[in-house]
């Protein structure tokens, strides 16, 4: 057995524990040893039964006199056991666990851990954690003798899911790593870890710890590591970037992009005038740009990306555009094209989906000007309007979803490939497309609130720049927290705005965060009580992840042509759809979203002249909860908000979507200024000997390693 080792193949992991592993993202024995607990029960205080008081928490060790079930009359089932340790005697009540009077027998010896009770006049305990007091393998290598696993001293709580309890995952765990610790070697410098619990004692001690105090030594080590080798990846990539990576600078016609830039039916934001200066800064150096462009929905990053590709089609090279999916990829190039066009810059579009082209891949379909617009073609099925070009020259622009990465597709002479939404694609995509070119400059865009803190950690590697400030005009979309007593009120207000001709969305709480078959369901049950209790007369549908991409397609084009009312939904509504006829965005279950989460989702609505509405519900009414909520009541910067979230609930979760394709964050939190500080400190120290890490071999092929991980397939 070895770190790589699938923990299917161990002993006593059936096919069907793969499944509820997978659920926690465990596959390997490495996953496991890194599935760390998040608290500890403390049943340290060793007892004799004639010394114990009301209310401790204890551990006992002694045996079982006599064991038996009982039945209620209610059909419950009771095991009811007399257990003696030479001091006393007391009973043990266990619940709905009949089969325990098949494991245990008169006779036995036990090791309990709970809380005394008293019952009458007996000490009892209730529901102990119980194991046998012959050793289990491990004691002796990660705990003293004389303590188990399950019960003395500080047991392991981790996170669960069905069919994986903390016993059973302690267990496992117990039994691999003290065969594994002794092959884990430390990449880490001493240099660097100097003060820092050594690695195989902060993995010992994050299971099975001592104290508390090396419980929180073990944290800060692998904390430290964590956000340590984030850092080292995103830092060592930028050193490359910047020695290696050279291409051509881009020249600027300054009076053209002038001309250009007046020509747009609007003036560009202070916010955006700025980062126009910095992405033309970018391009004329010979060092490609690497740049996230961020600013919330609704911000104008649209007009950015028209601008950059502007500037490269100036120097005769082309621009690419990636959007995550066909929705948007046909919004952008509806929007680019309105711009670029007048300029004689051929703007087309490349995706992967059969509706839109009759062969699967058709390069640049030209998109016919007056002729039908191009949602009804997605409607109709685009067979004929959308016609190959017959000469094999490619448009300047090409705008795409996935598709963009196939083989078959081998763009010409191009200078700058960007990517919207870049949260939603992996790494590896990104390298996928960046060899679509040699040396390509790199915009991505996202709406995504990232506080600097967690820009400068997960993408380290690009230089960051924020549209911090709306167009113009825009009104804020009026937000409300809905007290329960109020709903009635709320489902009235939105029945006259449909009356007004307006449409609406309803999102449902968030289950989880990969949207599996308890979401649809949930939707799907609300979907109904709104169809047929609340809403009977007007026209309702139903999105949800679970939904095949073509029926997804057709729901948010009927939206889309108002054919549908109100869109009952769960969160996974696409990023940036712009349906500017939806005037109010209901959110359910607000409480567990982060607020900027919440944020985002408003950003749906409010996309034209007139007001629009979010109302959010909450599940509970606690003061805590509604208080946090009522934040986007009054703040309306989505950067804000982040920053808020990350104070309020340190982030973890929150950027949980951020990091899908990069890093998760399992145990170091965002919020800790001071640890992204220091690592950070030892990064530019090491890679300041080398970029290369060649002093440190063992380094530099565990953080391959890592990096290897993130690529999703
Ligand atoms: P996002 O940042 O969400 O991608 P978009 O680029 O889609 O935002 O812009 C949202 C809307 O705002 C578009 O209709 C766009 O034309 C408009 N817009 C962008 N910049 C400005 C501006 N400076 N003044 C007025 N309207 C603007
Ligand atoms: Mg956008």
């Amino acid at each position: 057995m070895d770190l790589k080792t699938p923990l299917v193949s161990l002993a006593g992991i059936g096919p069907a524990f793969s499944s509820r592993l997978k659920n926690l993202n465990l596959k390997t024995v490495e996953d496991l040893i890194n599935h760390y607990p998040f608290r500890y029960d403390d049943f340290s205080k060793n007892q004799d039964i004639s010394q114990t008081q009301i209310g401790e928490t204890v551990t006992l060790k002694g045996e079982i006199w006599s064991i038996k079930n009982i039945y209620t009359r209610y059909g419950k089932v009771l095991t009811q056991a007399i257990f003696n340790d030479g001091s006393g005697t007391l009973e043990i009540i266990w619940f709905n666990q009949p089969w325990l009077t098949k494991n245990i027998k008169a006779g036995d010896r036990l090791q309990v851990s709970g809380k005394i009770n008293r019952k009458g006049n007996k000490t009892t305990l209730v529901s102990p954690v119980w194991e046998r007091s012959t050793p289990e393998v491990g004691v002796g290598v990660l705990k003293p003798r004389g303590l188990g696993i399950h019960t003395g001293g500080l047991i392991p709580i981790y996170p669960e899911t069905y069919g994986l309890s903390s016993k059973w995952l302690r267990y496992k765990i117990s039994k691999i790593l003290p065969n594994i610790l002794e092959k884990i070697e430390d990449p880490m410098p001493d240099f660097i870890s100097q003060d820092l619990l050594p690695l195989k004692d902060a993995l010992k001690q994050i299971h099975f710890p001592d104290d508390l105090d090396k419980a929180k030594k073990a944290r800060d080590r692998l904390a430290f590591d964590e956000l340590f080798y984030i850092q080292l990846s995103s830092q060592k990539t930028r050193g490359e970037w910047q020695k290696k990576e050279k291409t051509e600078k881009l020249s600027i016609d300054e009076q053209k992009l002038t001309e250009f830039i007046n020509s747009l039916p609007f003036k560009l934001t202070k916010a955006q005038e700025k980062v126009v200066e910095e992405i033309k800064i970018d391009l004329q150096k010979t060092t490609p740009m690497n740049r996230l462009l961020q600013g919330d929905v609704g911000s104008g990053k649209t007009i950015i990306a028209a601008i950059s590709a502007f500037i490269t089609h100036q120097n005769n090279l082309k621009t690419i555009i990636m959007a995550p999916t066909e929705i948007l990829a046909f919004q952008h190039f509806e929007t680019l094209k309105k711009f670029l066009e007048p300029y004689g810059i051929e703007v087309g579009i490349y995706t992967g989906s059969k509706k839109f082209t009759k062969q699967n891949y058709v390069i640049a379909i030209r998109h016919k000007p007056g002729k039908q617009s191009t949602q009804k073609q997605i409607a109709t099925g685009c067979t004929v309007r959308c016609v190959p070009r017959n000469d094999n020259s490619q448009p300047d622009v090409i705008v795409g979803t996935h598709a963009l990465l196939s083989k078959k597709l081998q763009p010409e002479n191009v200078g700058l490939i960007i990517i919207d939404e870049q949260q939603r694609f992996g790494v590896s995509q990104r390298s996928l497309l960046r060899a679509k070119a040699r040396s390509p400059h790199f915009l991505t865009m996202t709406a995504t609130p990232i506080p600097r803190t967690v820009a400068l950690t997960l993408y380290g590697d690009l230089d960051l720049s924020v549209i911090d400030e709306m167009p113009v005009g825009r009104k804020v979309v009026r937000t409300h927290f809905v007290p329960q007593k109020k709903r009635a009120d709320a489902y009235k207000f939105m029945e006259k705005i449909v009356k007004d001709g307006q449409q609406i969305y309803i999102i449902t709480p968030l289950i989880e965060l990969s949207e599996t078959m308890t979401s649809a369901k949930a939707v799907k049950v609300e979907f109904e009580r709104l169809k047929k209790d609340i809403f009977p007369k007007l026209r309702l549908g139903l999105l949800h992840g679970r939904l095949k991409p073509k029926e997804k397609d057709a729901v948010i084009l009927q939206f889309k042509n108002h054919e549908i009312d109100i869109l009952v939904s769960t969160s996974v509504v696409e990023v940036g759809m712009d349906i500017p006829n939806a005037a109010v965005m209901v959110i359910e279950g607000a409480e567990r979203f982060g607020l900027s989460q919440l944020h985002q989702l408003r950003g749906r609505v409010g996309r034209s002249d007139k007001q629009s509405y979010a109302f959010l519900f909450t599940e509970s009414e606690q003061s805590s909860i509604v208080s946090r909520i009522k934040h986007l009541e009054k703040i309306y910067s989505g950067l804000k908000l982040a920053e808020l979230d990350l104070k309020i609930r340190g982030g973890g979760e929150i950027f949980s979507t951020l990091q899908s394709g990069r890093w998760e964050l399992k145990i170091a939190s965002f919020s800790d200024l001071n640890l992204i500080e220091k690592t950070k400190t030892a990064v530019s120290k090491i890679l300041s000997e080398s970029l290369e890490l060649d002093k440190y071999p063992v380094l530099r092929a565990k953080l391959s390693n890592l990096e290897q991980r993130i690529m999703p397939d």
